[in-house]
This record gives structure tokens, C-alpha cells and sequence, in this order.
């Protein structure tokens, strides 16, 4: 069994949506298939559900309105037999009433999650019916049939394995199960949902609740490259990465996969391939735990940082100083990135800097404080264990005149971030380009005779 997970792009259109049925199709395992909603229609959907809580049911209709049209016009060019087409009206029609009905009520966290829903459980259907066109043998299973959280509102992996194993041998003998990323029922048994961007999340739980061979993650990008393409013209697209070095990578700013999705399958050492709907002969990326080592995998940048410094003669010689600093983030919900210290000051960097009011006022029990905003963590993957002698100062020459505000390292043998002013990020992104990946060099220059 192998599990193919499709995002929003990649079913973004009718045209992209056949692109995906000739993929799962050409696929000669046993396969469950996650597919995302339609690129945009979740935030649609949020919308809507935000004009609902103001009552603003004018504008929301007409948001439903565009979005039931939008659907409309897919499916004219999705189906080619009418009977399909039918019952592809049959459903929009339904979904149309049941985003209808929430028009003057009074709108609440369960309808919202009703309606963030809805975006996967259209892509789904409407795909599950084109494999019924075209004569292949898939079903669609509910993923709310299984896909339980538990009281942390994290998956219940055993109990989701054993309802799934359940659903899957009744279905011994079709190919495809089709089922909707991102949503759930939770501890209550409401219809909940994995956060946006889950569906990667909702694919490597299946994967590993099952054990499955593979766990597939299509997108629209040939998998994990060096580095960042979006700042760096010459990148390359990675064969392989391990586990810890994809992990570190995604969570630090590589956008290709949801950083919560590579602890299921690493947990279960699940080989993930991250592949291109739209190029599916390149070979892609395999995270898995056989990567051949190598000194600089790859660089990802996340912007968005606050550093605080906290400094205090307090601290000096006293134990039990970072505990109550910590205290203060946990009370306040915000979860640190990056740390140093000095004998007298801590640095710290957090990326959501929602109650960074709450946070200075309390901190400032402690000491002075100091707070930098719009800072990039520079995240390099590789092999950083302290024996690799040479690669620290390797990756600190490419940055001769670059200020860098706070250096994190030792705390894996996988990575070393460190922080700039995201003014300096493209620099410092192209600058560790040309000086840690000599292939590039290799290819640029023209073969001599
Ligand atoms: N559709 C959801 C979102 O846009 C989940 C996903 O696509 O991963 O966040
Ligand atoms: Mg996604």
C-alpha cells in the first residue's frame, strides 16, 4: 500500500485534476489518495466564515455565490458523459445549500469548521467520480470516519490505524481510496480539521497508521531543492535528505512540506518521496533514513523573526533564571525558536509575535529588554556534527560582511541557524549558494578542450 497525497494546486483546475487521475492511475500498488481542496478554496472558505461572524450575510452570499460558480465551470470541463456531469451538479448543488444555510444564524466555531470542510470533501467527490468515468476501480472513504484527534487535539494514531485497517480490508480488492486531507473529528466528535496546511499532516499519519510502504507528497515543485528558488537563481532539486536534516529544513522556512508531517513517517521510517504533478518523470526527493551523508544538504530561510534579549546581572551565577523566563512564553503560548546566552543576557527568537506586549511586560521583572523585529533564521542542513572539522568556518567565509545576531549550533549534529536582518537574507541565501555547493560552480563553467 502506498499513499498518494495531492495539494491545492494540483487539483487546482480540471485540467490539473486529470493530470492527477493519470498519476494515481500508473501507480501499480494498492493506493489511499489524500487530496487537498482546490488552490484558494480554503481561504475562500475562511472568508466566508469570517463575514458570517460579523453578519455580514450579503457579502457572504455572494462569496458563496462566486465560489458555487467557480465550481460550476470545473466541472463543465471535468466531465465529458453527462450522467456524471449530473451527478457533479447534484453535488455542488448540495454543498451550495449547506454553505446557504448558515445565512442569518448565529454563527459559530462549529459552523466555521463545518465550512473549512467543505473545500476537501468537494475536491474529493468530484475526483472520485472522474475515476468513475473513466472506469477505474477507487472508492472514496471519509477521512471523518477515521481521522480522530484526541483530547491535545493531535491525532490518535492507533485508533485512526485500526479503523482505517478496518475500511481498507473491506476494500480488499479496489485500487484507489480516495480520501479528504485536512479534516477530522475531534474529541468531541465534531468535525474539526488538522490546521491549515494539514493535509501533507493528514497523508504521513495515514501512512505510518497504516505502515505503508511510501508516502507520496505531490506538489507543484520537482521536491525539496538547495535552496531557496523564490532568492536564488541557481538551485538544485535534492535526490535524498534524511529525516532529521527534511525535518529541521521544513519547520525552518522550506515551504515544500508541512514540518508537523515528517514525525509520523519518521517515527515509523516510512521512506517520503516529494514529487512534481507537472513533471512527474524527475525523479523528485526521498526523505529516508539511508541518505548518503553528505557535509551541506541544503539552506532554507524563515522571516518573520522577533529576537528579545533579556539582560540581567541577575542571571550571573544564578541557576533557575531560564526557567522563569521560559515560564513566561509558555504562559503566553509562543514557542521559541532559536536561544543563546551569555553570562549576563539571553537571546531569543520567536516567530509568532501575537502577545509580544504581554511577553516584554513581563520579562521586564527580569531585566532590560531589548526587542528586534523583521530578522530571518538562516537554516543549514548537512552534516554539522562537531568531528566534520572545516564546514563551520567553510559556512562563516561565504559571510565576510554579513552582521549575524545570533548563532545556533550543537544543538543537532544536522544544523546550524543563525539570524540576519531579512534585508540580508537574499544575500546571505546566494552568498552560502556559491560558496557551499561547488556543483553549481561545476555546472556553470564552459568544458574546456
Ligand atoms: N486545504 C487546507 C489549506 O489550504 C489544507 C491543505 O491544503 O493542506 O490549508
Ligand atoms: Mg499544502
Amino acid at each position: 500500500m502506498i499513499v498518494l497525497k495531492f495539494g491545492g494546486t494540483s487539483v487546482g483546475s480540471p485540467e490539473n485534476i486529470k493530470k492527477v487521475a493519470e498519476i494515481v492511475n500508473s501507480c501499480e500498488e494498492q493506493n489511499i489518495v489524500v487530496l487537498s481542496a482546490m488552490s484558494g478554496v480554503t481561504n475562500t472558505l475562511q472568508n466566508i466564515s469570517d463575514l458570517f461572524y460579523l453578519s455580514k450575510f450579503k457579502e457572504a452570499k455572494l462569496e458563496i455565490n462566486d465560489l458555487y460558480n467557480k465550481y460550476k465551470s470545473v466541472i463543465q470541463d471535468l466531465f465529458s458523459k453527462k450522467y456524471f456531469l449530473l451527478k457533479a451538479d447534484e453535488l455542488l448543488s448540495h454543498n451550495h445549500k449547506i454553505m446557504l444555510s448558515f445565512i442569518d444564524s448565529d454563527f459559530t466555531e462549529k459552523g466555521e469548521k463545518l465550512i473549512l470542510a467543505q473545500g476537501e470533501i468537494i475536491s474529493t467527490n468530484l475526483f472520485q467520480l472522474l475515476m468513475e468515468e473513466i472506469g477505474e476501480n477507487s472508492n472514496l472513504i471519509s477521512a471523518l470516519d477515521f481521522m480522530k484527534t484526541g483530547i491535545t487535539g493531535e491525532p490518535e494514531i492507533n485508533l485512526i490505524g485500526d479503523s482505517l485497517s478496518k475500511i481498507i480490508s473491506e476494500r480488499s480488492n479496489v485500487k484507489t481510496l480516495i480520501t479528504q486531507g485536512f479534516i477530522c473529528k475531534n474529541e468531541y466528535d465534531e468535525i474539526d480539521n488538522l490546521k491549515r496546511g494539514g493535509s501533507d499532516y493528514t497523508a504521513s499519519i495515514i501512512g505510518a497508521s497504516i505502515n505503508c510502504n511510501q508516502i507520496q507528497i505531490w506538489t507543484d515543485i520537482d521536491g525539496m531543492h538547495n535552496n531557496d528558488p523564490r532568492f536564488v537563481d541557481q538551485t538544485f532539486s535534492i535526490d535524498e535528505i534524511s529525516f532529521d536534516e527534511a525535518a529541521e529544513l521544513a519547520y525552518f522556512g522550506a515551504k515544500i512540506l508541512h514540518p508537523k508531517s515528517i514525525i509520523p513517517a519518521r517515527d515509523k521510517n516510512i521512506p517520503v518521496l516529494l514529487k512534481n504533478t507537472f513533471k512527474p518523470e524527475s525523479k523528485g526527493t526521498l526523505i529516508h533514513n539511508k541518505a548518503k551523508i553528505v557535509n551541506i544538504r541544503a539552506i532554507a530561510a524563515k522571516d518573520k523573526i522577533t529576537a528579545i534579549k533579556i539582560k540581567s546581572y541577575r542571571m550571573l551565577m544564578a541557576y533557575g533564571f531560564l526557567k522563569k523566563v521560559f515560564e513566561v512564553f509558555e504562559q503566553n503560548k509562543t514557542s521559541i525558536d532559536m536561544i543563546t546566552t551569555s553570562e549576563v543576557a539571553v537571546s531569543l527568537t520567536i516567530d509568532d509575535a501575537t502577545a509580544i506586549d504581554k511577553i516584554i511586560q513581563q520579562l521586564k521583572g527580569f531585566g532590560r529588554i531589548e526587542v528586534e523585529n523583521d530578522l530571518s533564521i538562516i537554516c543549514i542542513a548537512g552534516n554539522l556534527a562537531q568531528n566534520n572539522k572545516g564546514i563551520t568556518s567553510a559556512i562563516f567565509n561565504c559571510l565576510e560582511n554579513i552582521p549575524i545576531r545570533m548563532i545556533s549550533y550543537g544543538g543537532s549534529n544536522y544544523n546550524l541557524s543563525f539570524l540576519v536582518k531579512t534585508t540580508d537574507k537574499t544575500d546571505v541565501l546566494n552568498l552560502l549558494n556559491k560558496g557551499l555547493f561547488p556543483r553549481l560552480e561545476k555546472v556553470k563553467k564552459p568544458v574546456l578542450i
